[in-house]
């Protein structure tokens, strides 16, 4: 009797390249998780030694590592097969184990002067981060964020009304920068870490972030062009002034008094001036760094002669800028900026007492570039139940 059995059991050549292929993708998955990789791998936000283990756990040489992580953050691939100087092979087993993230778009608002962009990241997840690209005759900015939502309760911010959602991973907050130059065929100079979230409540992120900027393989942005903000966890600059990463620290003072600053910001409630300019100039003398201190100028509220005063006296005789920021009101708080009387009045004060101040370009009401605002307005950060707890 004919037997049948081989002829149906017989795989077609395509066949027995796919089974192959299951194969070599089963061991990877094997090889990857003996050496301590749970699997997908992401790609985006590994550094090169990183990427190195993954090619040695399923036995790639390691040099193939800096060629893949060029790719991703120096040419902005989506894909493996895309990687057209790395054997077909490798880009098949690495496309089976490995993904690259990609954010996508959801929102985008130009400002009136097409100065500013800013728009709004669709996670893979399903929820939404901010940043804005902001232009300058030679040169463009990036400002990211580092968390969805934020738990550390400004009183005026957009950013914390549904509290902290969750942390973003190093690969999230780059492909912010990498989607801001594709989108918009600018190359990014610099980077301020200053969008929505705390960086520093999310300190391993956030250096790991700082580190993949510089890296050379990657965009290669000097450390000095990069200003990373805290609203003040004191523990977290201290940390940072460690790192041996000279990039600027702004501090978000907002207010000249412990009193005036625990009503606007929470944070003030654990860590009180003393200790945050304590940690600012312990920052200064790891770094060489001149520290900026953000100040947002809320009309009747923080913006008087006495606050100025008070303000001089209180960075004399620090390593210490001013940046001055007229309130971008938001609908749910009552605050309302101050008017623009009041903001010169506040900078030539500080002038005179020889304490350097600027006056920040307003980013736009009009394309709600205020921190947190464009989210919620998206329907994000609306979610009932998600409150924050203010800082640790
Ligand atoms: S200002 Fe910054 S730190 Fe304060 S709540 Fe908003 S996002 Fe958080």
């Amino acid at each position: 009797m004919k037997s049948t059995l081989g002829n149906q059991s017989k795989p077609s050549s395509a066949g027995r390249q796919g089974a192959v292929r299951d194969n070599a993708a089963t061991g990877d998955w094997a090889a990857l998780r003996a050496a301590g990789l749970s699997g997908p791998v992401e790609f985006k936000g590994l550094l090169v030694g990183e990427a190195e283990a993954v090619l040695k756990a399923i036995g790639e040489p390691r040099y193939r590592a800096r060629q893949v992580l060029e790719w991703i953050y120096r040419r902005d691939a989506a894909s493996f097969a895309e990687m057209t100087n790395l054997p077909a092979s490798l880009r098949e087993r690495l496309a089976a184990v490995a993904g690259i993230l990609r954010l996508a778009p959801a929102t985008k608002n130009v400002s009136p002067t097409d100065e500013t962009t800013k728009y709004l990241f669709r996670l893979p997840d399903g929820e939404a981060v901010e940043c804005v690209l902001i232009r300058y005759r030679h040169w463009a900015s990036a400002c990211v964020s580092t968390q969805v939502g934020c738990r550390m309760g400004c009183a005026f911010c957009a950013s914390t009304i549904g509290g902290l959602v969750r942390q973003l991973a190093p690969g999230e907050i780059l492909d912010q920068v990498l989607r801001l130059q594709a989108l918009t065929g600018q190359a990014v100079g610099r980077v301020v870490v200053m969008g929505t979230g705390e960086p520093l409540d999310n300190y391993e992120a956030t250096v790991k972030f700082l580190r993949l900027l510089h890296e050379p393989y990657s965009l290669g942005l000097g450390y000095r062009h990069i200003t990373v903000s805290t609203s003040g966890l004191v523990p977290g600059i201290w940390r940072l002034a460690d790192e041996g990463l000279p990039v600027t620290l702004a501090v978000s003072l907002h207010a000249p008094r412990d009193d005036l600053r625990r009503r606007l910001m929470p944070v003030a409630k654990r860590w009180g001036l003393d200790e945050l300019m304590g940690a600012a100039d312990a920052y200064t003398s790891a770094t060489g760094r001149r520290v900026t201190y953000e100040y947002t100028l809320i009309d009747g509220v923080n913006d008087g002669r006495r606050e100025a005063r008070e303000l001089a006296d209180l960075l004399a005789g620090h390593l210490a800028h001013v940046n001055l920021i007229p309130l971008n009101p938001v609908s749910e708080r009552t605050f309302r900026p101050s008017r623009p009387g009041a903001v010169r009045e506040f900078q030539v004060s500080l002038d005179r007492a020889g304490v350097p101040a600027t006056v920040r370009r307003e980013l736009g009401p009009d394309i709600n570039a205020a921190c947190g605002q464009l989210r919620r307005s998206s329907g994000r950060g609306r979610a009932p139940g998600r409150t924050g707890k203010g800082p640790a």
